[in-house]
């Protein structure tokens, strides 16, 4: 419950089209500032948050080298450097209301951020601040759902908790009709039936190696997030 949280250290994924809301510009100020008041709470209860988001509501990669032939390396370049834009701004939202927080990118931004360094990350988070990490795992190829589950190996967190802008579960062919009614899958259900729109497979595969459970859920409900960070039940919980 919220007065007595299930997890001391998580990784709060934050999709990309998440941060876009309903709104017509590619991050909506309601929904920054909604993840900062909530983010801020579970962090005042002695949760130590990690935060890791992603960046398709600035750009999205896969259909713009499908349509124009662009080298993948650049596109996702282009990706993970959007990635660096939210977590500025979620970092200064997150600041405004009074928690300190800090940034580290999986490759040098020297005058943003700091470079992403294990032990210091660990640091931060023991001392109450909010860790932002920005720029995915720094490689092409990945995704942030899975900068998310290997930051969340290497820090030991107990939970992966994905906020997305819709409910449930969903494939490809369905990405805004969702199906809900699943409160619970485990990994190899969720690997075998393809749901990969939902989390990327790498990232599940990689919670399942580490017995990390996730979660997903919608976080522009307000109250999820606190919930869900706390470990209080919202959304479909994956794990064993
Ligand atoms: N990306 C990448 N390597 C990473 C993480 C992200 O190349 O480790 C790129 C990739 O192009 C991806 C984009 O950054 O599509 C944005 O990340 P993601 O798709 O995970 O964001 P989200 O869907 O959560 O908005």
């Amino acid at each position: 419950s919220l007065s007595n949280p299930r997890w001391r250290r998580v990784v709060f994924k934050i999709s990309g089209a998440a941060l876009a809301g309903n709104g017509s510009q590619n991050v909506d100020p309601k929904v920054t500032s909604l993840i900062a008041r909530e983010v801020v709470a579970v962090n005042r209860l002695g949760v130590e948050v990690a935060i890791v988001v992603g960046g398709r509501n600035f750009f999205c990669g896969e259909s713009w080298t499908a349509a124009t032939g662009l080298d993948r390396t650049a596109a996702d370049q282009i990706g993970m450097m959007a990635t660096v834009m939210n977590s500025i701004l979620l970092q200064a939202s997150i600041e405004n209301l009074g928690t300190q927080t800090r940034l580290q990118t999986a490759f040098k931004m020297a005058e943003v951020a700091e470079p992403y360094i294990r032990r210091r990350a660990i640091r931060h988070l023991e001392k109450g601040r909010v860790v932002i990490f920005g720029a995915g795992t720094g490689n092409p190829y990945f995704t942030t759902d899975t900068a998310a589950a290997l930051r969340a190996s290497e820090i030991n967190a107990e939970a992966v908790l994905k906020g997305t802008n819709a409910d449930g579960l969903y494939d490809c062919d369905s990405r805004n009709s969702s199906n809900v009614g699943f409160e619970h899958m485990s990994y190899r259900d969720m690997i075998s039936r393809g749901l990969s729109a939902s989390m990327d497979i790498t990232a599940i595969h990689l919670c399942e190696e580490n017995c990390i459970p996730v979660v997903i859920f919608n976080l522009l409900e307000p109250g999820n997030i606190s919930r869900a960070l706390c470990g209080d039940p919202v959304g479909i919980l994956i794990d064993q």
